[in-house]
């Protein structure tokens, strides 16, 4: 049997294990039942990928994700690894030929929806032999979880009928409550386990606190610009304000769109679709967007307004950065959140736990201690060190004695009667006269006046920090008038003195870093980009996500180490054998182009080239290797020389019958530069060079 470690570089093209995924995998090989809890991006994959690889027969793998399961099935695929899907999404014929290759042995991962597994359970278990159960985001099962699905909690008989195999549980939520849960209702036996630290270094934490929603947008413009192509999603509260992000934005020329709920899903799939394929650069999207979809080159994520708990806001920040490279993501938090978010929380059966929730996300966006410390204890983790990687960490808070402030404050909400919103208590507090006020009396109280030297906005942000240190309250069903604590009246009767925290200036300190960032793209940046070029091509030909091809990690590797053998490019994390033998050639001549030391050639000059090779009878393989390219690369040469009228005919590569077989597999799905899907139409009979040579003639025909 060969090694998990030897697979690992093989298929993977990963050097070592990540912490954990060793010993799961040993867990599984050994027969055992095991619970994995790993964030988003911990690599969970893997650690049933691999013995899945090793073990006799299909490995079952079941997720609620119908619209993930393609992607992973191409990407294992483009690793080497025989793997299928099977889910409603397909018709019946593609399902028999699925359960065919099974029977048959040929498919070591087999993708498939709980309802689908549990319909059609016999003809599965008689097409194939199960080596292991993986059940994917298994917190589905459990009801107090975010993300219910009823046909999971049915999945405890499989169990009880496969007693002699190996089943793992793997998710992403962590609670204890989920966790009993899933042990329970799965049925698992004595299973071991695997908790990985949720924390992701790689994300650094921003919170920046009272910024005008103009100015909001104003800076999240620049920060894009600031960004060039980089992929981001901004998390908005509402629908309404998702779209108005979006417009602004695109009236910037940013390439967005926006997603939420109340879309159709055939709009909201291709929206998803085009996010993954690098063809949009950002999403404004409500909190519907994200489940379903996989992209690791998230750079950035913004929420435009606080969040409602710390569990979905961590969540949602996860998307960003996946393939391990650093991230951003800022969280923007103002007074009028506070407000909306108090009346969501307070309606409902859940009311007491979600206002609690509430609180809890508020402290962290008022923290002024390590921000990464206070979400890591949320997940009952207790880091010893702060992380060095969130704004708090970057640039310490500051205390002053707030007293006076503080009780200026709590004056004003005593003598208005604790009946006020916090904009009418501000409003006093600066001596406003507007009509409300003189109707109302205020501007004859002491405090009316009193805190006139403090702007608006400072005011709010005072509220915020008294809010939180339990100074004062917010009665959401009293139109969320603020009321003093016991702790509060200790301070207003001058029996404790109370410190806040110095407010940060937020855009002056935007701007220095502004100034920093117009230089212009390094050498290496400049040939990751061409890479991602490349990469596109691939993924355009093929018709899967970009990452399928190769990760952003593994094309700034690529960029930075400048591999220019196949040897070298083995070592770069991310290529293993399979995507060496596809793609390597296609890389290493882009990077072996890009060194400063060789001439570049133009377009015209590489196809002559192989034209005076072509015309010498040389076969296209041995063309491939004196050029140094790939035999693809050669083909679409020749395609091309053909098109120009330079090659007669094509006759030596294609025939008459293959190119009736490609036009009407082309009829069947549809214009398109790709050739997969004509590949997979014709169930891969006829190889991807004599699909480029068909469509070739078949173009040069209706010309
Ligand atoms: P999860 O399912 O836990 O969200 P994935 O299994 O999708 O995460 O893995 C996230 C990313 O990390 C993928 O790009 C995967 O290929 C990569 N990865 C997993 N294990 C390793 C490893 N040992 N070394 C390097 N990269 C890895
Ligand atoms: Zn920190």
């Amino acid at each position: 049997m060969i090694a998990p470690q030897t697979l690992l570089k093989k298929h993977f093209g990963y050097e070592k294990f990540r912490p954990q995924q060793e010993e799961i995998i040993e867990q599984v090989l050994s027969g055992a039942d095991a619970l994995v809890l790993m964030p988003t991006g911990g690599g969970k994959s893997l650690c049933f990928q691999i013995p899945a690889l090793m073990l006799d027969g299909t490995a079952i793998v079941i997720s609620p994700l119908i619209s993930l399961m393609k992607d992973q099935v191409d990407a294992l695929r483009s690793n080497g690894i025989s793997a299928a899907f099977y889910n409603s999404s397909q018709n019946f014929e593609e399902q028999q030929y699925i359960l065919d290759a099974c029977h048959r042995g040929e498919i070591k991962l087999l993708y498939i929806s709980p309802e689908k597994l549990l319909s059609d359970i016999e003809i599965i278990t008689k097409a194939c032999k199960p080596s292991l159960f993986a059940i994917d985001e298994a917190h589905c099962v459990s009801a107090w979880g975010h993300d219910f699905r009823p046909e999971y909690t049915k999945l405890g008989f499989l169990r009880d009928r496969f007693p002699q195999i190996p089943f793992m549980a793997l998710t992403a939520t962590a609670d204890k409550h989920t966790r009993r849960d899933i042990i329970k209702q799965l049925k698992l036996k004595n299973p071991q386990t695997f908790l990985s630290s949720f924390d992701r270094k790689n994300l650094s934490l921003e919170v920046k606190i009272g910024i005008k929603p103009k100015e909001k947008i104003k800076e999240i413009i620049d920060f894009i610009e600031d960004r060039d192509g980089q992929s981001g999603i901004i998390y908005c509260l509402s629908r309404k304000k998702c779209e108005e992000t979006f417009e602004a934005l695109k009236n910037e020329g940013i390439n967005a769109m926006f997603y939420h709920a109340g879309m159709s899903s055939e709009a909201r799939s291709s929206v998803q679709e085009r996010f993954i394929n690098d063809d949009l650069q950002v999403i404004c999207a409500t909190i519907a967007f994200g489940m379903g979809i996989d992209k690791s080159n998230v750079r950035w994520v913004i929420h435009f307004n606080l969040p409602k708990n710390i569990e979905g806001y961590y969540q949602e920040i996860g998307r960003a950065g996946r393939d391990g490279l650093p991230s951003e993501t800022i969280l923007y938090y103002n007074y009028a959140d506070l407000q909306i978010l108090n009346k969501f929380a307070g309606e409902g059966a859940m009311a007491e736990v979600n206002l609690e929730k509430l609180k809890r996300i508020q402290q962290y966006a008022e923290a002024d201690s390590c921000r990464r410390k206070i979400l890591l204890n949320y997940f009952s983790e207790n880091p010893d060190k702060d992380c060095g990687n969130c704004d708090v960490c970057k640039n310490p808070r500051q205390h002053f004695d707030g007293t006076i402030i503080v009780q200026k404050a709590l004056s004003a909400i005593v003598r208005t009667g604790e009946k006020e919103s916090g904009s009418m208590i501000i409003d006093v507090l600066r001596g406003s006269k507007r009509q409300e006020i003189i109707a109302e009396g205020y501007d004859k109280i002491k405090t009316h006046g009193a805190g006139a030297e403090i702007p608006a906005l400072d005011w709010q942000r005072y509220l915020m920090q008294m809010l939180n240190l339990g100074i004062i309250e917010m009665a959401y069903d009293e139109n969320f008038a603020l009321k003093v604590t016991p702790f509060g009246k200790e301070i207003l009767y001058n029996k404790r003195k109370i410190d806040l925290t110095v407010l940060q200036v937020f855009q002056a300190s935007d701007k220095k870093e502004k100034t920093k960032k117009t230089s212009t793209f390094s050498a290496d940046e400049e040939l990751f980009n061409h890479l991602r070029k490349i990469r596109r091509d691939f993924a355009v030909e093929e018709n899967v996500p970009a990452y399928v091809i190769f990760s952003d990690a593994t094309l700034d590797e690529m960029a930075k180490q400048k591999p220019m053998t196949e040897s070298d490019l083995l070592l770069i994390s991310g290529v293993g054998e399979h995507k060496l033998l596809k793609y390597g050639q296609a890389f290493l001549n882009a990077i072996i182009d890009f060194s400063p030391a060789s001439n570049k050639k133009s377009k015209s000059d590489t196809y002559l080239e192989t034209f005076n090779l072509y015309q010498k009878n040389i076969p296209i393989p041995e063309i491939a290797k004196q050029r140094n390219l790939a035999e693809t690369t050669i083909y679409s040469h020749i395609a091309q020389l053909y098109l120009s009228g330079k090659i007669e005919s094509l006759k030596s590569f294609v025939n008459e019958d293959e190119i009736v077989q490609v036009k009407e597999a082309l009829d069947i799905v549809g214009e398109s530069k790709a050739l997969k899907p004509i590949y997979e139409q014709l169930k891969e009979a006829i190889p991807y060079h004599k699909i480029r040579m068909a469509l070739a003639v078949l173009e040069k025909r209706t010309h």
